[in-house]
């Protein structure tokens, strides 16, 4: 018997971003256990791994002429300068699987959400968590215990800014609660998935329905 999960279906590019504190690494790591179709965009860093990151797992990283000559090949579906950093989400790959059904999870910044939706605007959905106040974004932001006072406030301001950019996603989660806005960011995907325009598979379905 045919079930919705198995009709053939174009894979489609899943963006979370918040500013950094409103809990979009936990969600992106609670999504990636629970959904076996979704797996995780590998970006191309120039930044150096802090402790715990693991090449080819949680980036790829590379050297800044490296990054370079990928721009000048045309590697990237996208890129963007972040903390003085470079960051890009290598393309040949991801294209391949997503003919195959396979979704991907994207963890980047408004610039890649925005640069992803002009290249690509029908695969693309794109979500964006909001720390529940000020108070807690910092709070998040400190207990985290990696970065120094200095680089807290930076940030800080940053998130600031990254939130001016609500009004450019699809969705927008305010997280107050983890487990409910987890079950927000799958019900979105769990709906998009069954958009008539990405089941490639409906209409030889239909026809044998009605033939
Ligand atoms: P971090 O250095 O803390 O891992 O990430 C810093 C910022 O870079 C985050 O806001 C993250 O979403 C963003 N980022 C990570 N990978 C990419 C990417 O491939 N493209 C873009 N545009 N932003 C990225």
């Amino acid at each position: 018997m045919a079930d919705q999960s198995t009709l053939q279906r174009r894979g489609l590019l899943f963006v979370l971003s918040s500013p950094s504190g409103a809990g979009k690494t936990t969600i992106s790591r609670m999504l990636l256990t629970a959904d076996e179709q979704i797996s995780l965009s590998i970006s191309v860093t120039t930044r150096s791994r802090r402790e715990g990151e693991i090449d080819g797992v949680d980036y790829q990283f590379v050297s800044a002429e490296k990054f370079e000559e990928m721009v000048q090949k045309d590697e990237f579906y996208e890129w963007a300068t972040v903390f003085d950093h470079r960051y890009g989400t290598p393309k040949a790959y991801i294209r391949k699987a997503m003919q195959e059904g396979q979704d991907f999870l994207f963890d980047i910044d408004w610039q890649g959400a925005q640069q992803l939706k002009q290249k690509d605007e029908q695969d693309v959905v794109t979500v964006f968590i909001l720390p529940p106040d000020v108070a807690e974004l910092r709070k998040r932001l400190e207990s985290r215990g990696q970065d120094s006072q200095e680089i807290i406030d930076s940030r800080m301001e940053r998130a600031k800014g990254e939130i001016s950019h609500w009004a450019e996603y699809d969705y927008v989660i305010i997280n107050d609660d983890v487990d409910a806005c987890f079950v927000k960011v799958r019900e979105i995907l769990n709906a998009e998935r069954v958009k008539r325009s990405r089941q490639t598979g409906l209409i030889p379905f239909v026809r044998k329905l009605t033939d």
